[in-house]
């Protein structure tokens, strides 16, 4: 496992004098099939120390709102109860504004002996794990508990999925199979920690979250709770009602006919390779499952490593040549609509199917896969540029969705530009990349069925995705 999951960041010394190992869990936030964390166990009976498990929330993070927070408070209470049962203390800080404490990382690793992290390949965690390895004097390891295939096993960047998917199938005999949780050895009592903690009830998270200085514009999700028990939940309702008819429910948005569980995967509140035995074992036909691995594994997979290889990932140059010479050659072309940043957010546009997708994105916190791609192909169509559309795109995918700032919100982004696809026949404002419109989309699936669905959440509605 150590050799394809963990990486070592900084070659210092082992602080001998050190209290404990210090486990900084950053996106992998569950107290079982977590590889990081069973890294930082074995380490601490190694030492023969206690383990701390340190989770921040601060207020500053990119898109920080009311629906992130609260998804992340809910999960904090039962990982506390989890870990105090394990013999593991547990510390959540939640920084509220300006004035909380700062660098508590680097001030619980002044007594720990070694820092353990996630190995997360986007967003804010690769600069935070150079910040801890700059801040610190004791070795800094990452673990990589994002997949069932550890991203090192590939060593560049792939082309598309046809290139890593016999890959991924030949390494799953050694990768997909059982998970074993190791004991801590030497359990918390009587140790002395210097951080802040914050204790709270559930019932307090929203006025916890009134005096957190962030955007209180984004509600919280009505249907999706935070939390490893809610994921479970979901969980098992996707393997014994959904998971059966998952190669004919997939696509279609108007029922409840897909997992829903990709926040809970992005918050790691769930692991891919529990999932994948879960679904391997269920009673469900073949091609149900092969049709659902084929999207957590290869899929989601191929995301992880284009963020891991690519630097570029969060920006147009991420995209291959022939994307680069088509777009260069339509930029010009003449959009037949130009919407501005505030119509799309307010799904103001003349596309009632479109303006349902803004809608369940907006009110709900997730989007279903099959209408997300129609709803970025629209927006590259109906914005000045091909920048324009990406960013905006990016904006509202990584305000309002629960599982956004994740290797595959990048890879779905870009996949509406050409990304991990091939060319296809040329037309005006794509140019050579694949086109969707909500016209033919929509005959796809029962969309009036959508629409109306969506509207079940506005004004506060419905509390339940499906009845
Ligand atoms: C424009 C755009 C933006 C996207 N943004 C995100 C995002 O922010 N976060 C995110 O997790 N996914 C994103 N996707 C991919 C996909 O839409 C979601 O993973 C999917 O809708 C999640 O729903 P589900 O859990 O019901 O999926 P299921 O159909 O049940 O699939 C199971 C799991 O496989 C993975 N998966 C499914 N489809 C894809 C895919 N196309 N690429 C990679 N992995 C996939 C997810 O982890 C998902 O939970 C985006 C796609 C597009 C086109």
């Amino acid at each position: 496992m150590d050799e394809k999951r963990v990486s070592l960041l900084s070659d210092k010394p082992v602080n001998e004098n050190g209290d404990y190992v210090l486990y900084w869990m950053q996106m992998f936030k569950r107290p079982v099939w977590n590889h990081a964390l069973n890294f930082a166990i074995r380490k601490a009976n190694d030492l023969g120390l206690p383990l701390v498990v340190y989770e921040g929330l601060k207020y500053y993070y990119p898109w920080a709102n009311d629906r992130l927070h609260t998804f992340i408070l809910e999960g904090v209470n039962e990982k506390r109860e989890a870990f105090e049962k394990l013999g593991i203390r547990y510390l959540f800080y939640l920084q509220r504004n300006e004035g909380d404490p700062k660098q508590t990382v680097a001030g619980l690793a002044e007594r720990a002996a070694i820092v353990v992290t996630d190995d997360f390949p986007c967003f804010i965690i690769p600069g935070h794990n150079d910040a801890i390895v700059a801040k610190t004097d004791v070795p800094v390891y990452t673990v990589d508990s994002n997949g069932v295939v550890p991203m090192a096993c590939f060593e560049k960047e792939e082309y598309a999925a046809y290139t890593i998917r016999p890959k991924i199938h030949k390494l799953l005999p050694e990768f997909l199979t059982s998970f074993e949780e190791i004991e801590i050895d030497k359990n918390d009592s009587g140790l002395e920690v210097d951080c802040p903690d914050t204790v709270f009830d559930d019932e307090d998270i929203p006025e916890l979250i009134a005096d957190c200085d962030i955007d209180h514009s984004v509600a919280p999700s009505p249907v999706y709770k935070g939390g490893r028990r809610a994921g479970l939940k979901r969980l098992r309702k996707f393997v014994s009602d959904i998971l059966p008819g998952y190669h004919e429910t997939r696509n279609k948005p108007e029922k409840d006919g897909s997992s829903r569980l990709s926040a809970y995967l992005h918050f790691g509140y769930l692991s891919s390779l529990e999932i994948a035995l879960e679904v391997q074992n269920a009673e469900a036909p073949d091609e149900a499952k092969e049709a659902y691995l084929e999207e957590l594994i290869v899929r989601r997979e191929l995301s992880y490593n284009m963020t891991r290889f690519n630097p570029d990932y969060d920006s147009l140059d991420a995209l291959h040549e022939w994307v680069q010479k088509t777009m260069r050659e339509h930029a010009s072309d003449e959009r037949s609509y130009n919407y501005s940043a505030e119509d799309l957010e307010q799904g103001n546009t003349h596309d009632e199917l479109w303006n349902a997708i803004q809608r369940e994105l907006r009110e709900t916190g997730e989007v279903h896969n099959y209408v997300r791609m129609l709803w970025g192909k629209n927006i590259i169509a109906w914005t000045r540029s091909y920048e324009e559309a990406f960013s905006i795109l990016e904006h509202l995918n990584n305000k309002y969705c629960l599982d956004g700032r994740n290797p595959n919100s990048y890879a779905g982004i870009l996949w509406c530009f050409g990304k991990h696809d091939r060319p296809w026949m040329e037309r005006e404002v794509f140019g050579k990349i694949r086109y969707m419109t909500s016209n033919s989309t929509g005959k796809k699936f029962r969309s009036k069925d959508y629409i109306e669905w969506t509207k079940r959440f506005e004004n506060g509605g419905a509390r339940t995705l499906f009845d």
